[in-house]
């Protein structure tokens, strides 16, 4: 799933190409992507593209006002093509869910693998009308996003702190992936309670968590947006590499696994040496 530095990225990348076109085009491939009635997808056609922005993980094409909003959830992808196939995309069972075109025949596919769909887009005439962007918390690469927000927020939250930094309505961007890694350069455990972290540690969290994400940011920066899931991969120290050794330790990166995703983390980095307990392991080892 991109993150707050790929779809930043992203929205830098659509900024420089879509910069002085015009929509001509908006086809759905996938009926249910779609959130949203009025205003219609065709309202964006013939409207040219004001500007691309990013609010959490949600990128926002303002067309004359009338915005084009979606997120990519976990399996989505934005694919870019200078020269857009002339078929008209309909619905059906097509990995493309929306194809927006511009008028020098260049345009975009958003695709999503899977069977579980997720993907949601919106044509609103109001960012803030769609409920996820409605609700997010503060955006941590903002500059207003000071040490003394993020320990009142840290505080104020009796939770752990891989699901506070994953929570969109808390601070907004940050996934499955980044909260991996900004807790093993923080040295804090995913499952410590926030409320309960002292001073030191929150000014760690801090830290790691703006030079985590400025670092992603920047080595996103101006690739194209094929390349970004790769470079996305490339970069992580702990996360999705369960079983390599730790780029600070060398102890091995192990695994929590859940219903439905995973986390990593290094033991010897994060929490005393001593290894998290892992229901589905512990059950399958009974
Ligand atoms: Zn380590």
């Amino acid at each position: 799933m991109p993150e707050l530095p790929e779809v930043q990225a992203l929205v830098e990348f659509l900024r420089t190409r879509t910069s002085g076109l015009v929509v001509t085009g908006v086809e759905l491939g996938s009926i249910s992507v779609l959130k949203t009635f009025t205003p219609p997808p065709q309202a964006l056609v013939g409207a040219p593209v004001d500007g691309v922005e990013r609010h959490g993980k949600f990128i926002d094409l303002d067309c004359g006002g009338t915005h084009l909003v979606f997120h990519l959830a976990r399996a989505g992808w934005l694919r870019w093509s200078d020269a857009m196939p002339a078929t008209v995309l309909r619905p059906g069972k097509s990995p493309i869910a929306l194809r927006v075109r511009f008028d020098d025949s260049s345009g975009f596919d958003l695709t999503e693998a899977g069977t579980k769909k997720r993907l949601a887009a919106y044509v609103v005439g109001d960012p803030a009308a769609v409920p996820g962007i409605a609700s997010l918390g503060p955006d941590p690469m903002a500059e207003s996003f000071t040490l003394e927000q993020f320990a009142a927020i840290a505080a104020s939250h009796r939770m752990q702190v891989k699901g506070m930094l994953r929570d969109q309505s808390v601070i907004a961007g940050v996934g499955n992936a980044y909260s991996d890694e900004v807790l093993h350069v923080a040295k804090l455990s995913p499952f410590a309670i926030a409320a309960k972290l002292d001073d030191a540690e929150v000014e760690r969290l801090y830290a790691a968590l703006r030079g985590t994400l400025t670092g992603a940011v920047a080595a996103a920066s101006g690739k194209p947006a094929k390349e970004l899931k790769d470079a996305k991969r490339a970069g992580m120290r702990v996360h999705g590499r369960t079983g390599e050794v730790c780029p600070e330790c060398g102890d091995v990166v192990r695994e929590v696994s859940f219903a439905d995703s995973s986390l990593q983390y290094c033991a010897t980095c994060q929490t005393g040496g001593k290894p998290l307990a892992d229901r589905r392991t512990s059950k399958f080892l009974k």
